[in-house]
C-alpha cells in the first residue's frame, strides 16, 4: 500500500515542529505509566528525542498512556547519569536539574528557549546527589498544597509546556524543519514514513532510498519490501 498524501503531509508537518535543542534526562524514572506519560508530552510538545538513565537491570517498557507515543519520540539509554550529563553538555545543553530543596529557584524565572535539558528524578527519591551535583542550575515547581512534589509526569509536562511558552513568545518555535538537522530529518521523515523499509537498510547497512515530493520511494527496492510498504 502506496503512503497516502494525506498521511506523509502530517508526519511532515509534526517533524516541522520538532525541536532537537528541548529534551529531557530521566534518572531512574521507571514506572511503565510515568516513561509513557512523558514520553507523551514530549511528543506533544515537539521534543526530537528524550534520554534516560535505567537501573541497572530494569528493562523499560511502556503502557497504553504512552499512545504510541515512543515511536515518536526516540529513548536514548545511558549507561550513567555522569556520562548522559556530560554528553549533553558537549552539545550544549543547559542542565535544568528538578529539585526540591530550598537553594533550587523558580522554574518561572527562567530562560528556556535556548538548548534546554530537563532532568527529572526518580519516583519515590528523587534526583541524585551525583546529577544534583552536575546540572547546572537546580529548579523547582513552587507546591501549595499538603504533598510535597508533583508525580513525575506532571512535573516534566509542567517544565516542558513552560519552554514552550516561552519559545512561542520570543518567536522562536521551528514551523517549517528548521528545528532539526537536515540529514536527520530526512533520515527521521523516511524512517516515519516507512519503518520497515528503513528497518531492512539499517540492517544492510544501505542509505534510505530518496522521496519525492508526494511521499513515495523513487529508487528501486527489493519487490518482496515493496509489497510491505
Ligand atoms: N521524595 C522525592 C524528592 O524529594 O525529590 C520526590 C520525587 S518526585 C515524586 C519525582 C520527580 O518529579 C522529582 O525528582 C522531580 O524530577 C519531579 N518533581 C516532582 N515535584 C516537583 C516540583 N515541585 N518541582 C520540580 N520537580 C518536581
Amino acid at each position: 500500500m502506496p503512503l497516502l498524501p494525506r498521511r506523509f503531509e502530517r508526519l511532515k508537518a509534526v517533524l516541522d515542529r520538532r525541536m532537537a535543542d528541548l529534551t529531557v534526562l530521566l534518572e531512574h524514572v521507571d514506572k511503565p505509566h510515568n516513561l509513557s506519560a512523558i514520553l507523551r508530552s514530549c511528543d506533544a510538545v515537539g521534543v526530537l528525542e528524550a534520554h534516560v538513565v535505567s537501573l541497572k537491570g530494569r528493562q523499560r517498557t511502556f503502557n497504553n498512556t504512552a499512545k504510541g507515543s515512543e515511536k515518536w519520540v526516540p529513548l536514548h539509554a545511558h549507561a550513567s547519569s555522569a556520562e548522559a550529563i556530560s554528553q549533553l553538555k558537549a552539545q550544549g545543553f543547559r542542565l535544568y536539574g528538578t529539585h526540591l530543596s530550598a537553594t533550587a529557584v523558580d522554574y518561572r524565572s527562567c530562560d528556556f528557549t535556548g538548548p534546554t535539558a530537563f532532568v527529572l528524578g526518580a519516583e519515590k527519591w528523587g534526583l541524585s546527589q551525583e546529577a544534583t551535583a552536575l546540572v547546572d542550575q537546580a529548579i523547582v515547581i513552587p507546591m501549595q498544597g499538603m504533598v510535597q512534589s508533583l508525580n513525575v509526569s506532571v512535573a516534566s509536562a509542567t517544565l516542558l509546556f513552560e519552554a514552550l511558552r516561552q519559545r512561542q513568545a520570543a518567536g522562536l518555535l521551528p514551523s517549517c524543519g528548521e528545528g532539526v538537522p537536515s540529514e536527520r530529518y530526512s533520515r527521521l521523515l523516511f524512517a516515519w514514513a516507512y519503518p520497515e523499509v528503513a528497518r531492512w537498510c539499517d540492517q544492510q547497512g544501505r542509505p534510505y532510498p530518496g522521496l519525492d515530493a508526494h511521499g513515495a520511494i523513487s529508487e528501486k527496492i527489493p519487490r518482496t519490501l515493496r509489497l510491505r510498504c
